[in-house]
């Protein structure tokens, strides 16, 4: 094994990324080293860099020169006092890292930790950079490090192309079992065209809902998403009706057992709240897309419903186990995926500008 990695870094904000050579890094005895494989490029990646000071005092991001890369799937190379993978593993990283120590990583809780912090991105807390510092390198290079307890084994079904989607993926299966969602249940998602959006069809069709209702703008990609199981899913371009009285309509007159809001940081609150008037009693709704507009929630009619409202961020490690088992079993399909792989030292280039995109089957890859 040669001693230097390539690594695309960023040193400078509103700068291309370099690509530098780096020493290999030694993990520590409990964590491992991971060579690259597949690293998505989230099309948000763009808009966090271009606006970095912006998203600085929300979610922090890690001091420069920082190397990004989400999602990252690859093999594991070195790992001298793990027990659980062998070198050789095929792995996704789940990059979502806790601090292992505190109340809420004791309970298993790993999203709640006050430190939680996503590698080769930013963190959810003041204290991220001692994260950043332990783990400092995104998918965006040919090695990393990660605790072993963040690997989810890959059945050899799943390729690096597919798990390198499991954050999408991961975000909306996570949700869906909180919702309750299983064999029988009925979802509307907001947005289910989009990467979100379909990651969580995909989820919902796998868990046994029988009827998945999707929102959307473009009506030619929601006709995509509907041919996936024409059986079960129903589409409905945004503005063509009355939402809740379609969903009713197609629902045997009931509401749904839950919603997903999929809308990105920019939708309105308006969209949402008409989503949640398609809930059946005691139904759930879920965001997973961070809108930033403040939804004016009628308390009254929530209680009166029993609806519950959550927020979810992102998913745990184990769920993202289950979620590779479905996917291995063949009762996942993430067959539906469009591949778009680019080399890693092309980074900029395919930064500046990627591929049109085909909704959320386009998924975009760098291959170090
Ligand atoms: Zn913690």
């Amino acid at each position: 094994m040669t001693s230097t990695m390539r690594i695309a870094r960023l040193h400078e904000i509103n700068q291309p990324m370099q690509i530098d050579e780096l020493p290999i890094p030694d993990p520590r005895p409990t964590d491992v080293l991971v060579q690259v494989k597949a690293c998505n490029v989230v099309p948000n990646l763009n808009n966090v860099l271009a606006t970095y000071s912006e998203w600085f005092p929300y979610l922090p991001l890690p001091k420069l020169p920082a190397v990004f890369g989400l999602d990252s799937a690859g093999v594991v190379a070195v790992g001298s006092q793990v027990t659980d993978v062998a070198v050789g593993d095929r792995v996704y990283v789940n990059p979502g890292i806790s601090c292992g120590g505190c109340r809420a990583c004791r309970q298993g809780q790993d999203q709640n930790c006050d430190r939680y912090t996503f590698m080769g991105y930013f963190s959810f807390g003041a204290d991220g950079q001692q994260i950043f510092d332990a783990y400092p390198y995104g998918g965006l290079g040919e090695y990393l490090t990660a605790p072993q307890r963040n690997l989810v084994t890959l059945p050899d079904s799943v390729s690096f192309e597919e798990a390198a989607r499991f954050g999408y993926l991961g975000t909306g299966y996570s949700a869906l079992r909180k919702a309750g969602v299983g064999p029988g249940s009925t979802v509307l998602i907001d947005g289910i065209s989009g990467t979100l959006g379909l990651g969580t069809c995909l989820c919902a069709l796998a868990l046994g809902a029988t009827r998945i209702f999707g929102t959307g703008r473009n009506a030619d990609l929601l006709d995509d998403v509907r041919a996936i199981a024409p059986d079960r899913i129903h589409v409905l371009p945004a503005g063509h009706a009355e939402l809740n009285t379609w969903v009713r309509q197609h629902n045997d007159g009931d509401g749904v057992d839950a919603v997903i809001d999929s809308l990105g940081p920019g939708a309105p609150a308006e969209s949402f709240l008409d989503a949640i008037t398609t809930l059946r009693r005691g139904g759930v709704a879920v965001d997973i897309g961070g809108m930033m507009e403040r939804p004016a929630l009628d308390m009254f009619s929530l209680m009166c419903s029993q609806i519950s409202v959550l927020g979810s961020l992102w998913f745990s490690t184990a769920e993202a186990q289950d979620m590779a088992d479905l996917a291995g079993a063949g009762v996942l399909d993430l067959s539906v995926f469009e591949h778009h792989t680019f080399p890693l030292d092309k980074i900029n280039e395919a930064l500046a500008d990627l591929p049109a995109r085909h909704g959320g089957f386009s998924n975009f890859i760098s291959v170090p």
